[in-house]
């Protein structure tokens, strides 16, 4: 499985758009690996993990072929995972030529699939090549090689926000964004359905700040990791990722990579492919 990390900051962006703090001014003098942008995923070149306002900037910074995508598993509707107006324009004949798949099929929970209907209100239209299927968590969803299994997350009070369990071909990523500690029936799945992870990606939206709800920092995801290890979730060949960082969390990926790697974990940035 080849997953490639698009975009890796939480919902403002590092830089934040309109922000001056020491933080962001650091990462835009630095630039590089410490530019992040919103939050998306790419899993071999045919599954997208949300569609956030940054999505046709990776298109174009990772010279992507968007229309080679035929799922997209959105994780909740806030406006860093979900902001769907691009899709308006998979529409084909004026707005996108010679697409690789004609369709898409987008997948989320019921708030997910009202966004996107406000943005492309005939989105089931055969012309724009879309359909929408409302996804519950713990029902497993088969869609060509893979079978993607949506997850209770701790994240928003106004919808069911979902983290993925993602199998192919006998590999298993576990996909936590956002989320904060998991709830007790989603380690009741994990154990209950054998899941063995690969690879995980945790929510490290607080980086060095204490935790606070629905998302995680390092602490947590120490916490969580052990845990996962302790209940046979994931093994010691398992890569264990952090991704979606805030520019409150203070450090800036040159500084966090170091930090992160004493405590097991790589570090997720914009652009990294990771195969396994
Ligand atoms: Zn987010
Ligand atoms: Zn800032
Ligand atoms: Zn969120």
């Amino acid at each position: 499985m080849k997953l490639t990390y698009l975009g890796t900051a939480a919902a403002e962006g590092w830089p934040a758009v309109f922000c001056n703090c020491e933080y962001c001014l650091k990462a835009k003098e630095r630039g590089g690996k410490n530019i992040r942008t919103r939050s998306q995923a790419l899993i071999n070149d045919n599954l997208l993990l949300d569609f956030p306002m940054d999505a046709n900037m990776h298109m174009l910074s990772n010279k992507l072929d968007l229309s080679s995508v035929e799922s997209v598993f959105f994780t909740h509707s806030h406006l860093d995972h979900c902001s769907p107006i691009d899709l308006f324009f998979h529409a084909e004949g004026c707005y996108a030529h010679n697409l690789s798949k004609k369709s898409m099929t987008l997948y989320g929970n019921k708030k997910v699939g009202e966004r996107i209907g406000q943005f492309v209100r005939a989105y089931e239209e055969e012309r724009f090549g879309l359909e929408f299927c409302v996804i519950a968590p713990y029902i497993p969803i088969v869609c060509g090689d893979y079978t993607v299994t949506p997850l209770r997350a701790n994240h928003s009070s106004g919808e069911e926000a979902l983290v993925y369990i993602i199998q192919e071909n006998g590999k298993t990523l576990l996909y936590l964004h956002d989320t904060g500690m998991p709830y007790e029936d989603v380690y009741e799945y994990l154990i209950n359905n054998r899941i063995q992870a690969d690879f995980v990606s945790y929510d490290c939206t607080y980086v060095t700040l204490p935790s606070g709800g629905g998302h995680l920092g390092l602490d947590s995801c120490q916490v969580l990791r052990d845990k996962f290890l302790a209940m046979g979730i994931i093994d010691e060949n398992t890569v264990n990722c952090i991704n979606h960082f805030s520019h409150n969390g203070k450090l800036i990926h040159d500084e966090l990579v170091p930090v992160a790697e004493e405590m097991g974990f790589i570090t997720a940035y914009d652009g990294m492919v990771i195969e396994f």
